[in-house]
């Protein structure tokens, strides 16, 4: 049945495109039907692995160990797809792609040009998810704002897509804006009349318009906006801004979204509302009972996407144990020791979450020492796992020189260090330990208890790893090793003894996490914290 939906974004960025494509997966996966996404992003990267977090925001690493758009994450939050390499486009891959095949001899006599070859193969990259994922329905989310020059050829694959499938089998949707103007007191459609006219003279006509909003939407603008965009009537839908992002599937409901998109694809299914994901994500995550503070000390904290899944799995560990998370973003660079306790000591909790770079560590260390030495519940994730160990080797076992290699190279005692493997590698793109790995659990620590299992597999983005010559005086000291990668003997989480909840791990639990089933480590970690708190 092969069926497709194209995203598309006007008038401003930071729409929340994502967000909308993933609830509408949401709604059509309530509705009975299985989806999958793909990103189309403009820029000339391969992937966004190599850009700083402050361009771009958090890359999220799926299974296969591809380095993606953080949209793919509200994507795997959202609905069940589980999502690959292929789902994130980049033009970078596509020049790539079309330059080898090109010096290959593949197009042997011939000009390679924008049109055909470079959108050809951007249609071929959109054909093989929808292909190889055998889904009812592929979302095509298209990176940017119409009008952009960087974003034409995806726009002119997807109008090329959209006439090969005919009706019913492709449909466009526009996700635009409708600003207020206060002075006048008057929500203007204007803007979304210009997007949609540059959409129109590329030959796409969208279907849908969602229209983001901070007011309701009056029956005469709604009109106007069907008849000057040439939409019909009910496929003018309010997006109207919410508190938190999980309501956003629960507001397209209401607007008969996923009836709409059905009936325009064709598609018959049963009518089904959304009362689990309402019971078990939203009214919790309004109405909590308790609430708690916990920490994020890191070095991106500026740029609110920079550690997005980490601050939706700590929502997400705060649904379950029915409690708000208050996250404190604080800035590692600030942690003098003067001011350490100043920052921290209305936590219940502090997370030190990944980086890189030796920027803003020594902050890090001092926040992991205020965590150990208070009993305060601490939670390392990847670089919060190495400064963790580098904090131990230091003010526990008392070594001189403590360090990763990666911030001193010749750190007399290289707690975190490069295995062998990666000391050759030249090339920095997509070349860290990537993607899920298995990790075996001792059965007496924390963090069997989360997971309730032995075997667990979790998805990495590093290249250093603890060095397992410190095993043995960090043993006696009082660290466990209790997760093990067991092929390669690599440690994978630590725990220490005596202390209520301090858990750091290699991997990257905050991409598995989600809103109806939240990660057991995040669970735990916020359990802890509340605990911490009511002992206060
Ligand atoms: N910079 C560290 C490494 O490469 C940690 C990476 C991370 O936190 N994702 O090993």
């Amino acid at each position: 049945m092969e069926k497709f939906i194209f995203v598309t974004g006007g008038v401003v960025s930071s729409l929340g495109k994502g967000i909308a494509a993933a609830s509408i997966g949401k709604l059509l996966e309530t509705r009975g039907l299985t989806t999958t996404i793909i990103k189309c992003d403009p820029y000339l990267n391969v992937d966004p692995g190599t850009m700083s977090p402050f361009q771009h925001g958090e890359v999220y690493v799926t299974d296969d160990g591809a380095e993606t758009d953080l949209d793919l994450g509200h994507y795997e939050r959202f609905t069940n797809a589980r999502l690959t390499k292929d789902s994130n486009i980049t033009t970078g891959k596509v020049y790539y792609n079309v330059i080898t095949k090109e010096r290959r001899g593949d197009y042997l006599g011939k000009t390679v040009q924008i049109i055909p070859h470079i959108t050809d193969e951007i249609k071929r990259g959109i054909k093989k998810v929808a292909h190889d994922s055998e889904v009812d329905v592929t979302i095509v989310e298209i990176g940017g704002t119409v009008g952009d020059i960087e974003s034409l050829p995806f726009l002119e694959a997807i109008r090329q897509l959209r006439w090969e499938m005919g009706e019913h089998h492709a449909l466009n949707i526009h996700v635009t804006l409708l600003p207020y103007i206060k002075s006048a007191g008057e929500q203007k459609t204007k803007p979304t009349q210009h997007s949609v006219g540059r959409l129109r003279e590329i030959g796409i006509t969208p279907d849908i318009l969602l229209c983001r909003t901070e007011k309701p939407i009056s029956k005469e603008q709604r009109d106007k906006i069907a008849l000057f965009c040439n939409v019909d009537r009910e496929a003018v839908i309010e997006a109207a801004d919410v508190k938190h992002i999980y309501e956003v599937p629960l507001s397209f409901k209401k607007e008969r979204l996923d009836d709409l998109i059905l009936h325009k694809l064709n598609i018959k299914k049963e009518d089904k509302d959304l009362e689990k994901w309402k019971e078990l994500v939203v009214k919790r995550l309004k109405n909590p009972e308790k609430e708690v503070q916990v920490c994020v000390v890191g070095k991106y904290i500026a740029l609110q996407d920079a550690y997005k899944s980490i601050y939706e799995a700590l929502a997400h560990g705060g649904i379950e144990n029915n409690a708000r998370v208050n996250i404190v973003k604080i800035d590692s660079e600030d942690l003098e020791k003067e001011t350490v306790g100043k920052y921290l000591s209305g936590a219940d909790g502090i997370l030190i979450p990944g980086g890189f770079g030796d920027r803003g560590i020594e902050g890090k260390i001092r926040a992991v020492q205020y965590a150990r030495e208070n009993k305060i519940p601490f939670f390392g994730i990847c670089l919060g796992m190495q400064v963790a160990t580098i904090e131990f080797g230091r003010n526990v076992c008392g070594l001189k020189g403590v360090n990763s290699t990666e911030f001193d190279k010749d750190a007399k005692n290289p707690v975190i260090a490069l295995l062998e493997e990666q000391k050759s590698v030249k090339n920095l793109g997509a070349s860290m330990r990537l993607g899920a790995f298995p990790c075996k659990l001792a059965k007496h620590s924390l963090s069997f208890k989360a997971y309730k299992k032995e075997n667990i597999s979790e998805r990495h983005r590093h290249r250093y790893e603890f060095n397992n010559d410190y095993k043995m005086p960090f043993e006696k000291k009082g660290i466990e090793f209790v997760g093990l990668n067991v092929d390669k003997g690599l440690v994978e989480i630590i725990e220490l003894k005596g202390h209520p909840w301090f858990v750091a791990c290699q991997f990257h639990p905050e991409f598995k996490s989600k809103p109806d089933a939240a990660h057991p480590l995040f669970r735990d970690f916020v359990g802890a914290a509340l605990k911490k708190k009511s002992s206060k």
